[in-house]
């Protein structure tokens, strides 16, 4: 007998809903939001001016197929725009390429405290999530290729890694890649790559220009201050592409998010500004939370991740608690697997050194 209202399929009600980071600090004078890794530096004045432009044409429907948009990020990096998809953030492409690849049945591989969109997005396709240990904070290559089965379809990795900020050199990255077998596709969401300044790190570009089964993500929401907008695009073989613009909304990434888009990839000068804002801030951040005896994951992205002790009013908690009181908002990782840390985006100078002189006064047990 059919049932008498609407049932979802199971593993859509295996999906805990993501909760993005908190905005507000109620009561709070003034509130500082370093709990979404957005950029102190905002968006390249260019953007925010062809997206105002864009409002002239409002009834039009974009170019469903963001070929200019594609045309720039391609020549920004020297790749074929055929190869790339553009979508509405990265994180709808997550979702395409785990629909298009995994079924019921199927597997999908992601480490410990890998980013919550993987799960989602293999559970939302009809596909079983296999949750990987990672060690000292950073995904294992030995370990994710031990969890794949003859039924994993596609293994997930964050690099650098949100929230911990650690990341895989290239030359694990590639030995993931040749421990899997060559229908597995091994999504690198490079959501962060452009902070990365280690000599040991590559973008992923090549190696998914020499590899069918490596994609690769990028989204303009962190370094190039475009979150609102949505924009992501993805890089990979034909036959991914392919897919993905089979089954993707047909006008995913709007007019005046293409437009803003391509102006922001032009900006070279506000991209670096970023590198090197982020540069500075982390550096002085990670050591002044460490002076005040806090354990700081080293981090390669714009974010830090600290450790509080799991004592009743020294825990994260109680810091998260503390900071917001004063208008300061972290990001709370317990969804992560890490409850007794906080996740602090690198803020603006006069967030960050009210976050440190916070936390001081907080060690210090000036409650
Ligand atoms: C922020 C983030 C993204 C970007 O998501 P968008 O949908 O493009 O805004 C992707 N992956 C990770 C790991 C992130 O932290």
């Amino acid at each position: 007998m059919n049932p008498n209202r609407p049932i979802p399929r199971s593993s859509v009600m295996e999906i805990e809903a993501y909760v993005p980071g908190k905005s507000g600090a109620p009561g709070a004078m003034k509130v500082y939001k370093l709990s979404s890794n957005e950029t102190p530096l905002g968006p390249s004045p260019k953007a925010v001016a062809a997206f105002r432009e864009a409002a002239g044409s409002l009834e039009l429907y974009p170019d469903g197929a963001a070929t200019r948009l594609r045309v720039a990020i391609g020549e920004r990096y020297g790749l074929d725009p055929q190869r790339i998809v553009c979508g509405n953030g990265s994180d709808d492409l997550l979702h395409l390429i785990a629909s298009a690849f995994v079924g019921e049945g199927d597997e999908g591989v992601f480490t410990e405290h890998g980013f919550l969109v993987y799960r989602i997005a293999i559970l939302a396709a009809g596909g079983s999530p296999v949750v990987v240990p990672e060690k000292n904070l950073t995904a294992d290559v030995d370990a994710i290729l031990a969890a794949v089965s003859p039924r994993t379809k596609i293994v997930f990795i964050a690099n650098p890694n949100n929230p911990t900020g650690t990341y895989l050199p290239i030359s694990e990255v590639k030995r993931l890649h040749a421990g899997l077998a060559p229908h597995v596709v091994l999504v690198l969401d490079h959501a962060y790559a452009e902070y990365v300044t280690r000599d040991d790190y590559a973008n992923g570009l090549e190696l998914a220009n020499a590899h069918p089964n490596i994609v690769v993500t990028h989204t303009f929401s962190k370094i190039h201050g475009l979150a609102s907008l949505r924009i992501g695009w993805a890089y990979g073989h034909p036959v991914v592409c392919d897919a993905v613009n089979r089954i993707r909304g047909p006008f995913n990434v709007n007019g005046a998010a293409l437009e803003a888009g391509i102006a922001a990839i032009g900006d070279i000068d506000h991209v670096n500004a970023a590198i090197a804002h982020n540069d500075h801030w982390r550096s002085w951040l990670e050591a002044q939370i460490a002076e005040l005896g806090l354990k700081v994951t080293p981090s390669v992205g714009n974010f830090v991740l600290m450790h509080f002790p799991d004592e009743p009013g020294k825990s994260a908690a109680d810091a998260d608690a503390f900071l917001s009181a004063r208008g300061l908002v972290l990001r709370r990782v317990s969804a992560y697997g890490l409850p007794n840390a906080l996740r602090m985006t690198v803020g603006a100078e006069e967030p960050n050194r009210l976050v440190v002189e916070a936390l001081t006064e907080f060690v210090a047990g000036k409650l």
